[in-house]
């Protein structure tokens, strides 16, 4: 098995390590305060940065290693 610490880049198919973490909500499904959470690497932060902002539910792109998830992760 791989190393659990580092996650996988939630893009399909793609199975390179995580760079960055993008985190999200979707108001018709979530409660303002809940943070849903997409690892991407390198090549597809900008792909899936765009996929959830052009529907409004991007909050934030944060890098994994200043990514400290203190509120609940899903
Ligand atoms: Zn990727």
């Amino acid at each position: 098995m791989d190393s659990p610490q580092t996650p996988m880049c939630s893009a399909k198919g793609c199975r390179a390590d995580a760079r960055w973490v993008l985190v999200w909500n979707n108001p018709k499904l979530h409660t303002p305060d809940r943070r849903k959470t997409w690892a991407a690497c390198e090549e597809h932060r900008e792909h899936l940065s765009q996929f959830l902002g052009v529907r409004g539910f991007l909050k934030e792109v944060v890098a994994l290693a200043d990514w400290t998830p203190d509120t609940e992760a899903s």
